[in-house]
């Protein structure tokens, strides 16, 4: 069987340094020592904090399409599902209170009582003139009780008129936060997997939302083609000297159907391992100051919708093992950080 690097394509997916067995033999800290030291925020934390209670998000889709497909679905970033970017949640398409009224409920039912955050989470939520803009978020707001709004788009598709209108809902105790896909900032790699726009693009759209006063979060992907580890870490750098106020990492998933299952298939490139993506997350932490939140270091995907990677990795797995990596090795939420004049 060939090894990972000639399957990849030469492309440098290394085995990790990770190993659990020696990260305990080195330190002499065993899975029975549960003296907690801090490592990183979490996010659940960082909610509690800010609100005092638990938050959920009440993801919707809008309907608006992605302006960087085709109608017919085609096209668009390499990474992206024929059917494009959202939420499993999102099975059906319905009206948006019927959808806040499903998503509210099990949220309630499954977590009790919680604020809720309204979440524009599919496929680019400002592709849509103010108008339906506007009606799509009135109808959202009128459907339960929110504490804040949150929208998802490409950096690409946000402009000073439409972040007006969103800020124009901002009240003392209603939030609005924007969560710009940035993935990378490596040009080539932006142009490798189609996404459309720069790293260029993603500064500007942070910087129109720190004008504004709004908390952004950027969408990054690890295990992207052609991708070093070093160009996934210079990734989180860029985007922490933006000011972004949070991030979103996860591990490359390759659906069925997509441009790189073509690639896969090929024999050109994989995904990276469980042990891989720790040590990427570990080491990215140490880069992020306590300031900014890593609202997720994992996403979900259909299996049936799914090529690669073949088993996803478990959320709670990943938190408790990424915290035990990072006890271990000494390593915490922001000891590499580039001293900003960002607040
Ligand atoms: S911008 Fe989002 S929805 Fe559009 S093609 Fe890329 S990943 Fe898919």
């Amino acid at each position: 069987m060939a090894d990972a690097n000639e399957r990849n394509g030469g492309l440098d997916l290394m085995e990790p340094r990770y190993r659990k067995d020696d990260d305990e033999s080195r330190t002499g800290v065993g899975p029975g020592d549960r003296r907690r030291a801090f490592t990183f925020e979490r996010y659940a934390d960082h909610l509690r904090k800010r609100y005092g209670t638990q938050v959920r998000r009440v993801p919707v889709d809008a309907g608006f399409p992605c302006p960087h497909k085709r109608p017919d679905g085609s096209g668009g970033c390499s990474f992206c599902a024929p059917a494009g970017s959202r939420s499993p949640q999102l099975d059906a398409v319905e009206g948006i209170s019927a959808q806040v009224r499903r998503a509210a409920s099990f949220a309630k039912r499954r977590y009790g009582p919680s604020q809720l955050l309204l979440y524009f989470q599919a496929y680019t939520s400002t592709n849509a003139e103010p108008d339906a803009l506007k009606a799509a978020i009135d109808e959202g707001l009128t459907a339960d009780d929110f504490r804040g709004l949150v929208v998802s788009t490409r950096p690409d598709c946000l402009d000073a008129a439409k972040l007006a209108l969103l800020v124009s809902y901002r009240r003392p105790d209603f939030d609005v936060e924007m969560e710009l896909g940035l993935q990378s900032s490596n040009d080539a790699t932006l142009t490798r997997i189609g996404r459309g726009h720069t790293a260029d693009d993603f500064a500007r759209a942070v910087a129109l939302c720190r004008g504004e006063k709004v908390r952004t979060t950027a969408h990054v992907i690890f295990g992207l083609p052609g991708e070093t580890d070093a160009m996934m870490l210079g990734t989180i750098a860029f985007a922490v000297a933006q000011g972004v106020d949070a991030l979103k990492i996860h591990d490359l998933h390759i659906p069925r159907g997509s441009a790189l299952a073509a690639s896969v298939l090929a024999g050109e490139m994989t995904t990276l391992c469980h042990g891989h993506h720790l040590e990427l997350c570990a080491r990215a932490l140490e880069l992020i100051p306590r300031r900014v939140v890593v609202e997720r270091f994992t996403c979900e995907t259909l299996d049936s919708a799914r090529l690669l990677p073949k088993r996803q990795i478990d959320k709670a797995r990943f938190y408790r093992d990424l915290d035990e990596y990072m006890e271990r090795n000494g390593m915490r939420q922001g000891s590499a950080a580039v001293p900003t004049a960002l607040t």
